[in-house]
């Protein structure tokens, strides 16, 4: 694991400067085996628990959260093929999932988080005699244009949701250019049309149903994104640390965030356990997600502040992690999450 994190912290820097997609960094993690972490064992996986994938989180995000992010994404969607009842599907995709041969992401966050105020779906689904027509535009899709298997879901017009595999390639696919983005250009995010992609059932991954995201999967999703937060403070904090090691006046500034950092850390692997956690609400996702937000702005600033000018130069690490723990802010957001924000940003009282 060492040996990866060094050389994907040697390659943050350029792929965040090139906006290149994150290919060698792939190539890395599939030869460590990385690849094969939420993939379970009889397809060739190593159905890691999930507190060992947010602390692997935590540590490769500390090295580069382009490259993390990715991952979760891909993760995302091998999760959602994992769970289905669908076993010839997860037959074909999985053992290639994890070997890197296949590469899937997802497109869910208009069932979840993104234009939940539009009157009409995002994307619209009718039933055919072999299956599912698709229609509308996904809006937020990592990856897609590298990606063989696109994991994103529509409404059928009584409300119900089926979320399917839809081959990348799939006639009525279409991949908009990737946007420019604050940071993380380099993960080709984009927007994703579907214009009457007919797609026989055996893409099906779930539903019809109400509130398809809502089966499994769902709290892994919100800790994996705290664990990304975790792990770009972290590398904040040894950064800060190295220059406190030179300037006496920074250990002060220094010590409670590592602290902060370290009881947060230690949360975060204890809100896994479920059943030990439940009714504690300074534990839950959200407290979580709040908690690791504001820490990783506040750790990433301090950083710059202590760097000074030089630090607002660009290809300075504190350049980068200033503008990368802003992306918290907006991924993958549920309502109470963005509100603790806004309410902290306002000065408020957080609840
Ligand atoms: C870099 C990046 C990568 C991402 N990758 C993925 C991915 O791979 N897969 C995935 O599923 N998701 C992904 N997401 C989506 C992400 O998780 C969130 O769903 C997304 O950031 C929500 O933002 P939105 O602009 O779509 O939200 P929206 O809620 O649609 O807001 C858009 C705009 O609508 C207006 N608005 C918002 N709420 C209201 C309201 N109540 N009334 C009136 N107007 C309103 C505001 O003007 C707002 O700017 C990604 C996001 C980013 C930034």
């Amino acid at each position: 694991m060492q040996d990866l994190l060094q050389k994907l912290q040697i390659a943050a820097g350029p792929t965040d400067d090139q906006s290149a997609w994150p290919a060698a960094q792939f190539g890395l993690l599939a030869e460590a085996g990385v690849l094969r972490w939420v993939i379970p064992t009889e397809y060739g996986g190593l159905a890691y628990s999930e507190r060992d994938l947010l602390q692997g989180y935590i540590e490769l995000s500390s090295a580069c959260l382009t490259t993390t992010f990715v991952l979760t994404q891909r993760n995302g969607a091998c999760q959602r093929l994992a769970n289905s009842t669908n076993t010839e599907l997860k037959a074909e995709l999985l053992p290639a999932l994890a070997q890197g041969q296949l590469f899937a992401t997802v497109g869910i966050s208009h069932l979840t988080t993104s234009r939940q105020h539009w009157r009409q779906p995002a994307v619209q689904v009718t039933e055919t005699d072999s299956g599912w027509c698709f229609d509308g535009e996904i809006p937020w899709v990592t990856g897609a244009e590298y990606a063989d298997y696109l994991v994103t879901g529509g409404t059928l017009s009584d409300g119900r949701q089926v979320l399917a595999a839809i081959p990348r390639r799939e006639a009525g696919v279409t991949v908009a250019p990737a946007a420019r983005l604050l940071s993380l250009s380099a993960s080709a995010t984009s927007p994703v049309r579907l214009d009457n992609v007919i797609l026989d059932r055996k893409f099906l991954v779930a539903g019809p149903v109400e509130q398809v995201m809502r089966l499994g999967a769902g709290s892994t999703g919100a800790l994996a994104t705290s664990a990304l937060a975790t792990g770009l403070a972290r590398a904040a904090l040894d950064h800060l640390q190295t220059e406190a090691a030179q300037r006496g006046d920074l250990l002060p500034i220094y010590q409670p965030l590592q602290q902060e950092w370290t009881t947060l850390r230690d949360d975060l692997l204890l809100a896994t356990d479920r059943e030990r956690v439940a009714g504690n609400l300074g534990l839950s996702t959200e407290a979580i997600r709040g908690r690791a937000n504001s820490l990783v702005l506040r750790a990433t600033q301090a950083l710059l502040a202590a760097s000074k000018g030089a630090g607002f130069v660009c290809g300075h690490f504190a350049e980068r992690a200033v503008r990368e723990a802003l992306f918290f802010l907006v991924w993958s957001c549920p309502q109470p999450v963005v509100a603790a924000a806004l309410r902290e940003l306002a000065g408020l009282a957080t609840c």
